[in-house]
């Protein structure tokens, strides 16, 4: 269970922060955390390369690197080819970070990542069909089809929060030319815009009266005054929830997974967001993909870095295989 060969790295690099660990499963035998933001291609490099020569220093029989980055990777070549939130275009960044490490790296997109550790060691644990949303900042997506990742014809598949809701919906986020996206109208940055708008059309309400006070209404403000009880943010969490739901019950149509596993900040709301999501999938699904579950993520904030981990250790199992 010890031996050093069953560790690898996992890297989960976010908009804002990086997290990095050795990992044995979901067992973390050294972590470190470094910021992220404002760092061009050259410099995240840098600091990945850092970040993983201090992991081998901790942990020298890590055996393999994986990666996860909030983007649309092409998988075979390891390239990052666009992304939102980091200034990464085209970027090999397998091959630059191999070369500099020595170790194989294999690089994903973080919602895929997240799918393959909810998958294997959380909520979707055994189920070989399941759909995954990543709701936060944006909505990312993951699907585990026949028990493997689905990652499209070149690995930018998958990006189920731009299926639309709303044809004619407001614009999508980044750099998506769409609209009405459920990106758009369900994530934390939409649940930020409906609490804002709830606090100022219910200035008597818990959310209302911070609003007055000068606080600023985002998302983590909306999930606390809902999860302390205010009926004005809790209502804001049945829009987003029953909207998160209409997409749902696509997705069930299309896929009928074992399970639409729901992780990401947002889910911190629990069943605010996920009852009102449940209902719509319910009402609005063919029989049977209607009794689809929707569950809350088990692995929380450090889901990315255990599936950044876990896909190091599977592509290492899949080489080793082709090469014995
Ligand atoms: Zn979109």
């Amino acid at each position: 269970m010890n031996e050093p060969a069953s560790e690898t790295i996992g890297i989960d690099l976010g908009g804002t922060k990086l997290l990095i660990g050795v990992l044995d499963g979901t067992d973390v035998a050294w972590e470190n955390r470094e910021a992220s933001t404002g760092q061009n291609e050259e410099e995240l490099v840098e600091l990945i390369v850092r970040e993983v020569n201090a992991a081998r220093e901790a942990r020298p029989g890590a055996a393999a690197v994986g990666l996860g980055i909030p983007a649309t990777i092409d998988y075979a070549r390891g390239v990052a080819v666009s992304a939102v939130n980091l200034p990464l275009a085209e970027l090999p960044i397998r091959d630059r970070v191999e070369a500099e490490v020595g170790l194989p790296v294999f690089v994903d997109n973080d919602a895929n990542l997240a799918a393959l550790a909810e998958y294997t060691y959380g909520a979707a644990r055994g189920m070989p069909e399941v759909v995954m949303l990543t709701v936060g900042t944006g909505i990312g997506g993951g699907l585990i089809l026949g028990g493997e990742v689905y990652r499209g014809a070149t690995g930018a598949g998958a990006e189920l929060g731009h299926v639309v809701i709303q044809a004619d919906g407001p614009p999508c986020q980044g750099n998506c030319p769409n609209h009405g996206c459920v990106e758009s109208l369900a994530s934390g940055t939409a649940l930020g815009r409906e609490g804002r708008a709830a606090a100022e059309s219910a200035p008597d309400s818990a959310l209302g009266k911070l609003l007055a006070a000068g606080q600023e209404i985002d998302g983590t403000a909306v999930t606390d005054a809902a999860l302390a009880g205010d009926a004005t943010s809790i209502a804001v969490f049945e829009l987003i929830g029953s909207r998160l739901g209409v997409a749902c019950a696509s997705f069930a149509n299309i896929f009928q997974p074992n399970a639409i596993v729901v992780g990401g900040g947002v889910i911190r709301a629990g069943d605010l967001l996920l009852e009102p999501a449940r209902r719509e999938v319910r009402e609005r699904a063919l029989r049977p993909m209607n009794e689809t579950p929707v569950l809350a993520a088990t692995l929380g904030n450090t889901a990315g870095m255990i599936g950044a981990a876990a896909l190091a250790r599977l592509e290492l199992g899949r080489l080793a295989r082709r090469e014995g």
